[in-house]
């Protein structure tokens, strides 16, 4: 809000600039023509005008030369003092109107595209009620604490995130996520800071304020994104450093040629490379800015250069392509000591503290019957595997396969033929296993069931995902795609689950029962074999093979942190047709910023060539030296209007 202001108050700054040297200047012209005052009046004029707005182009180049570093404003510095000594006094002052009027309106335009990630921020409110008690009072923003209840009206922004505590209400979260349809919500549910309460009434208790809510963090990784310079800008700004002093030793040569120094000066003017040190930033901001519109933020120009190289896709399953809801379908006691009931009980305490979709799925199910879970005194997640807790003196170990050969824990034919005819339906399959001296401590049951409370399973719970709406559409649009791109599953579930999902969607490159060091391996294996690797995932035992791939793609991660920082590109609501968008993006702006390079370095030397044949004035130099920087950005802006896709 206030940077907003300060910007604002900058611009203004630069407009009054451009007009003192603009009013100067069209003073020292109209005297000349419509009165006979002495020349030296008009040219003190001309020279005001030079000065005052040659001035800070002046201080940077002397800033850079200190570092031994020739820049564009060296160029210009030296064209402007240059044309002053050979009395060229309106001349000079005009190109540096021309290069301030310029810049201006660059400014202008820049500012339009980081207006639609900046928007954001600037809609939080700067005051909220909040309730004390029966009282609500108004407070500033900034000073909401954690656990503060913040009441919320239809039509006002969340300027936090936190819990419902009361009410309820649809919300709009299309700023945040682009999702239009708004979502509904009530007790205990989370909300996010800069989405908009639609309808309802919310009372909500803040869990993240100030640097830590969902705006806050999004606005940094945009603005973070933004110095992460693509690979395609490191090599036009290592160009830039050399062309400058070699403008310079040309323009001395011509001028030793041809003793005019005008056609150097006029030189240094066209050869000035603005157009291809802007082709790659702009539009780099450009696509960031048109994707963050959407949703969806990315971390800047080298994972913008990746998505548009990619040829390999890999998915994780659960949660990626699949809703990652799942449902237990059927629970199966192994022996007579437990039922049904016993053994979901059994895996809730093991699963109490698991974020992990089958874990919720577990939670839910007890959950039927009100059965209150006890908190494990140990909980330890292996991750790709299941967990392991104790609870008194019970061990309880949930999980598949290679955790129960981990523990020690044999499977018996009778269960495993049962577990794979579960598993070909592309069901997920938990063994539920626990140990203990004193069987759920009751002694006199360990005798009746002796096999079924020294360490052994006690029923196994099958469990049933649904494939994502727009998931066979999203891979169908990959499979189109111009740029050939292959499809992969890979999962840390068992084979047959996997291949069962993995028909449905007619992938045909699928691995399985990995665990997060194999995807990673996997990834590294793929990138070997010389695939451009992108990584889809949800979870945080996908973020390492997120971070190995060329490009790590985090869905659905809207309030989730660690998934966020090991991926490339974060697409905070839950649509996978958002990952081709990404991609086509990606492609479309390596088009571009090759299309800014190369008519830069066209441009330049053309401009360059009749400047050294004297076919060019000074003015008109610098008329279309502004002229190809805004054509280079006004290309760049093409990015802004991002593609619709069925
Ligand atoms: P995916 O790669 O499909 O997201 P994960 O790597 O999260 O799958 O898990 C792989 C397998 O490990 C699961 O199919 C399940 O058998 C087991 N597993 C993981 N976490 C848990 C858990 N909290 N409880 C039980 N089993 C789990
Ligand atoms: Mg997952």
């Amino acid at each position: 809000m206030k940077q907003n202001n300060l910007r604002f108050i900058s611009r203004y700054k630069e407009a009054i600039h451009v007009s003192a040297v603009a009013i100067l200047l069209a003073l020292s012209w109209a005297l000349r023509q419509f009165f006979t005052l002495p020349e030296l009046v008009t040219d003190y004029l001309a020279l005001a005008a030079t000065i005052s707005g040659g001035y800070p182009i002046a201080v940077k180049a002397i800033k850079a030369l200190r570092e031994r570093e020739f820049i564009i404003d060296t160029l210009v510095t030296i064209a402007a003092v240059a044309a002053v000594a050979i009395g060229d006094y309106g001349e000079a002052g005009f190109v540096i109107f021309i290069l301030l009027l310029g810049e201006f309106l660059e400014g202008v335009t820049v500012a339009k595209t980081s207006q639609a990630i900046k928007g954001l921020a600037s809609l939080i409110p700067d005051t909220v009620k909040i309730r004390r008690g029966s009282e609500e009072v108004e407070i500033a923003t900034a000073a909401i604490k954690i656990g503060d209840l913040i009441v919320v009206r239809p039509g006002e922004h969340i300027a936090i995130d936190g819990v419902i505590v009361r009410g309820e209400g649809a919300i709009d979260q299309a700023l945040v996520t682009g999702e239009s349809t708004p979502v509904e919500r009530s007790a205990g549910d989370k909300v996010y800071s800069g989405t908009i309460l639609a309808t309802g009434a919310l009372e909500i208790e803040a869990t993240n304020v100030g640097e830590d809510t969902t705006v806050a963090k999004i606005e940094q990784m945009i603005t973070e994104a933004r110095t992460r310079k693509a690979p395609l800008e490191r090599i036009v700004d290592r160009f830039a450093k050399y062309f400058v002093p070699a403008v310079l030793v040309f323009a001395v040569i011509v001028y030793l040629l041809t003793f005019d120094i005008r056609r150097a000066i006029t030189i240094l003017i066209v050869a000035c490379p603005c157009a291809l040190v802007l082709g790659t930033p702009t539009a780099v901001v450009a696509a960031i800015g048109a994707a963050a519109r959407k949703g969806i933020l990315i971390k800047g120009g080298r994972a913008l250069e990746a998505a548009g190289k990619i040829t390999t896709v890999i998915f994780d399953k659960t949660g990626t392509l699949t809703n990652g809801l799942l449902k237990v379908v059927e629970v199966k006691p192994i022996c007579a000591e437990h039922d049904e009931k016993n053994v979901v009980e059994l895996t809730a305490i093991a699963e109490k503290l698991s974020e992990h979709p089958l874990a919720k799925a577990i939670l839910e199910k007890v959950a039927e019957w009100e059965y209150i879970v006890a908190s494990p005194d140990d909980f330890t997640v292996k991750q790709g595997q299941g967990v392991e807790v104790r609870n008194n003196d019970l061990h309880i170990v949930v999980g598949n396969r290679s955790l129960l050969a981990e523990n020690n824990i044999a499977l018996s034919e009778e269960i495993e033929a049962y577990m794979q005819g579960r598993e070909e339906r592309g069901e997920t399959v938990l063994i539920v296993a626990h140990s203990t001296e004193d069987c759920l401590g009751s002694g006199n049951r360990q005798d009746k069931n002796k096999d079924c409370c020294a360490k052994a399973v006690c029923g196994v719970i099958s469990l049933a995902d649904t494939i994502k709406a727009d998931a066979k559409a999203t891979l169908q649009i990959l499979r189109n795609r111009k740029k050939r791109t292959k499809i992969a599953l890979f999962t840390g579930d068992n084979a047959r689950t996997a291949s069962s999902i993995a028909a449905e969607l007619k992938i045909n490159v699928v691995a399985a029962e990995l665990l997060p060091a194999d995807k990673t391996r996997k990834v590294e294996e793929l990138i070997a074999a010389g695939e451009k690797t992108a990584m889809v995932g949800d979870g945080i035992n996908d973020a390492p093979a997120l971070a190995t791939a060329d490009l790590g793609i985090a869905v659905g991660t809207l309030g989730s942190d660690i998934t966020v920082q090991a991926s490339d590109v974060t697409i905070l609501h839950d649509d996978l047709a958002s990952v081709p968008q990404v991609l086509d993006l990606g492609r479309k702006a390596v088009w571009v910023i090759r299309e800014n390079i190369f008519f830069a370095l066209l441009f330049n030397s053309g401009m360059i060539g009749l400047a050294a044949l004297g076919l060019i004035s000074m003015v008109i130099a610098a008329i279309f030296h502004q002229i190809s920087s805004l054509i280079v950005i006004l290309n760049s802006m093409r990015l802004l209007v991002m593609r619709k896709r069925s």
